[in-house]
């Protein structure tokens, strides 16, 4: 089908290029190209058979990407760089007039806080290049949206309560790791909780609302409502929602590491001094945690992410739960990584397919519920993330 150019080689990337690399009818000819060549060679000689292509890549430098897009020319860009890259991609990809796909919306470098503004400026731009942008496609953002998306169609004529909830149940051995890169991680999850109730947003303290929901296959988690920025494009794509939050567990010793993180100021994104250059905490804190890209071998236990939905059907109301379970062992086995970076990698290689196959195609820069879920939700089952649909039980939020 088309050529493809997949940015960063992280966990996620390392997800994406294998499950690319496993369908070579629909991804013949993949490049994978990050700041670090090294760590794209060793990817692409896990994967063999000369199917992945690796470059050199400073994805801050429009110029440089757009050589790269004019040397390749790809039909679609992937970006599972990280968030403070996605303008620089999408300048590129417009210059070039190049499809765009990423997984997290932007986030300025200097400042704790992502929200789709930036973004969504670039649609008229977009829409009259005629080129696609299709924004958050991991799972949560992704699959969650397109999980809401699939309920809306399917199951409601309204939805009106949406909670979001995600599990990881697994064990890394780890005294304290994030599972994705600790930045982002570290910045998402100690900012302020918020979620959507009645046309308004309600701010809350961190981890100020809890309790423990029931996950399947798992048992009760300690449940926390976080910010998550999927919520900002499904309350403006489906504006029945009365009310729209976010849950995630987390372990006690997991939460009191991230205190203390806070506390003595290592969360910190402000320069300090230190042995006379300056450094930036929460990157210097980085370098020092395990690698999420190296935790799966020892990782046990499964992720469990899902929508809990509320709302009408026929007049009456009706209660819905659709939920993936992945494991990490599983995950690890099939491609080197963990189910934190193997749920995200998937939809963004389904994503990727979406558009080569035409069936995701259209000018302008769209969230992935914005697009037919359908064919989506087919490939997940197909792909090594199936899922389960509950209806009518109790909610539990
Ligand atoms: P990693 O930190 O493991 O990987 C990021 C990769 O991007 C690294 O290889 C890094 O290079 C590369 N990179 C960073 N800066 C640049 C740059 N300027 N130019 C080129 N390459 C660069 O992160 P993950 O794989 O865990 O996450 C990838 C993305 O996926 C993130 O944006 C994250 O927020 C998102 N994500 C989304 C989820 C979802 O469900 N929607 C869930 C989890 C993650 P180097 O190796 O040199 O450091």
């Amino acid at each position: 089908m088309g050529r493809v150019l997949v940015i960063g080689a992280g966990g996620v990337g390392t997800v994406v290029v294998h499950k690319m690399a496993s369908l070579p009818e629909v991804f013949p000819e993949i490049m994978l190209a990050s700041r670090t060549k090294s760590k794209c060679d060793a990817i692409a000689e896990k994967i063999g058979g000369d199917r992945i292509r690796t470059a050199q890549i400073d994805a801050d430098k429009v110029p440089e990407l757009r050589e790269l897009i004019r040397a390749f020319k790809p039909e679609i860009v992937v970006n599972v760089a990280l968030p403070y890259q996605d303008l620089h991609i999408m300048d590129a990809c417009l210059a070039e007039k190049v499809a765009y796909l990423d997984t997290a919306n932007y986030e300025p470098l200097e400042e704790a806080k992502f929200e789709y503004g930036w973004q969504w400026a670039y649609h008229e731009r977009y829409r009259d290049a005629g080129i696609t942008a299709i924004l958050g496609c991991g799972f949560d953002p992704g699959v969650t949206s397109i999980f809401t998306a699939y309920a809306a169609k399917h199951h409601f004529d309204e939805i009106h309560y949406l909670d979001i909830v995600d599990c990881n149940a697994g064990d890394h051995g780890k005294p304290f790791a994030t599972n994705f890169n600790p930045e982002i991680n570290i910045r998402e999850v100690t900012q302020k909780g918020k979620y959507w109730e009645d046309g308004r947003w309600i701010y809350t303290k961190p981890h100020e609302i809890h309790k423990p929901l029931t996950y399947p296959g798992i048992g009760p988690k300690e449940s926390y409502v976080i910010y998550h920025e999927e919520l900002e494009s499904l309350v403006k794509n489906f504006p029945t929602l009365k009310r729209a939050r976010f849950w995630m567990t987390f372990g006690q010793e997991y939460l009191t590491h991230l205190r203390v993180i806070q506390n003595i100021g290592m969360a910190g994104i402000e320069p300090v001094m230190f042995d006379g250059r300056e450094i930036i905490p929460i990157q210097f804190l980085k370098a020092v945690l395990p690698d999420p890209g190296e935790l799966g071998e020892n990782y046990t236990g499964e992720t469990s992410i899902g929508c809990r939905i509320r709302g009408f059907k026929d007049g009456k109301e009706k209660t819905y739960y659709i939920y993936n379970n992945c494991s990490h062992v599983a995950a690890y086995k099939e491609t080197g990584a963990q189910a934190v970076s193997y749920t995200t990698g998937v939809p963004a290689a389904i994503g990727t397919m979406m558009y080569l196959k035409g069936l995701w195609k259209k000018p302008g820069v769209f969230n992935v519920e914005e697009f037919d879920p359908d064919p989506f939700m087919e490939q997940l089952n197909l792909l090594g993330l199936p899922w389960v649909e509950l209806h009518d039980v109790d909610l539990e939020v």
